[in-house]
């Protein structure tokens, strides 16, 4: 049996009334197509790769309400869907047990969550979509913006429908924008999880993405794009102990500052604190690029007990969430092109 289902575009009994309603009546990772005015192209939406970033499914919930008709037929998929209708509702990233269905787009495809990531690929091969999008959130204060392993017009073009921001980011971690780079696919990554202003833009961007008779690929984007590259992943060392708080704190090594994220996409000079390491306290971070190499001591330098930036950065995607630090990673730091 394929793990992921395929069926028709919802009809709105099927819909219900809320994503959650939704949710529920697929079960499970889905896919379905829905048919344009032009039948002879098409366009990708994916969105819950992560079951705790819901505003990619409100958007894809209150637009198929519309009854409106997409520009060309497009193909909706949905992944983490048992994740997010878990109670109290788009609370987990992924089922406990489960791997990070978003780490999971490259061989060897192994276990259910590879199985149901190549599933996903084939249909989106055979679909071959002009253009692909993939709705994200963030746990922390960010901005929104687009993530693409090429920087290109196309990339440019998709993310200026929600974002006037870009990352272009070569570390390879299994996404899927990673395996569909071929096509013009972009990650974007609507802003804070929970926070209304996100919500609105997956709506305001998806509603571009699915209207326009022709995206314009090849054209300049509308807005003026800030581009940054080279990013860094910066991690919590193994078995290093953190909290987003002052230091002292009972059974913390590492303390980083509880409005961290306020820092997201601010360009931080030299010297600039991070946060603050207990006495006798191991060196806290990991920060690898695409080749994998430990270079958090070029980028982070001990100052007494802060660790303050070495080198001037641009940090994004900052978290304040410590399951999300260590499931994840505190933060990437790029630099603006
Ligand atoms: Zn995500």
């Amino acid at each position: 049996m394929s793990p992921l289902a395929v069926g028709a575009a919802p009809t709105p009994a099927e819909l219900g009334a809320t994503p959650q309603e939704w949710l529920g009546r697929l079960g499970g990772p889905s896919l379905f197509r829905v048919p344009g005015r032009d039948r002879t192209r098409s366009r990708a939406v994916v969105t819950l790769l992560h079951g705790n970033e819901p505003s990619g499914i409100r958007a894809c919930h209150r637009w198929l309400s519309t009854g409106a008709t997409p520009a060309v037929d497009t193909l909706f998929v949905l992944g983490a869907v048992a994740a997010a209708h878990r109670p109290p509702g788009f609370a987990y990233r992924m089922l406990p047990g489960s791997r990070d269905l978003n780490r999971c787009f490259r061989a060897p495809f192994a276990g259910p969550e590879g199985a149901l990531a190549a599933a996903i690929l084939a249909a989106i091969d055979a679909a071959r979509p002009e253009a692909l999008i993939d709705l994200h959130n963030n746990t922390g204060h960010n901005p929104a913006y687009g993530v693409g392993t090429v920087v290109d017009a196309a990339r440019l073009r998709l993310t200026s429908l929600f974002a006037t921001r870009f990352v272009h980011s070569t570390i390879r971690l299994g996404a899927l924008t990673e395996a569909a780079a071929g096509l013009g696919a972009v990650t974007i990554e609507c802003g804070r999880a929970g926070d209304p202003a996100a919500d609105a833009v997956a709506c305001a961007g998806l509603d571009a993405f699915l209207s326009a008779a022709d995206l314009e690929l090849d054209a300049a984007p509308a807005t003026a794009m800030t581009v940054l590259v080279d990013p860094v992943r910066v991690a919590v060392r193994q078995g290093v102990r953190i909290a987003f708080a002052e230091l002292p704190a009972a059974g913390v090594d590492f303390a980083l500052r509880s409005d961290i994220d306020r820092h997201n996409f601010e360009p931080l000079l030299p010297g600039a604190p991070v946060g603050s390491l207990a006495a006798g306290a191991p060196w806290p971070l990991v920060a690898r690029g695409a080749d994998g190499e430990d270079v958090s001591r070029d980028y982070f330098v001990a100052d007494g007990s802060l660790i303050v930036t070495r080198r001037a950065m641009v940090p994004i995607m900052m978290t304040t969430s410590v399951d999300a630090a260590l499931a994840d990673c505190l933060f990437y730091a790029a630099r603006q092109r």
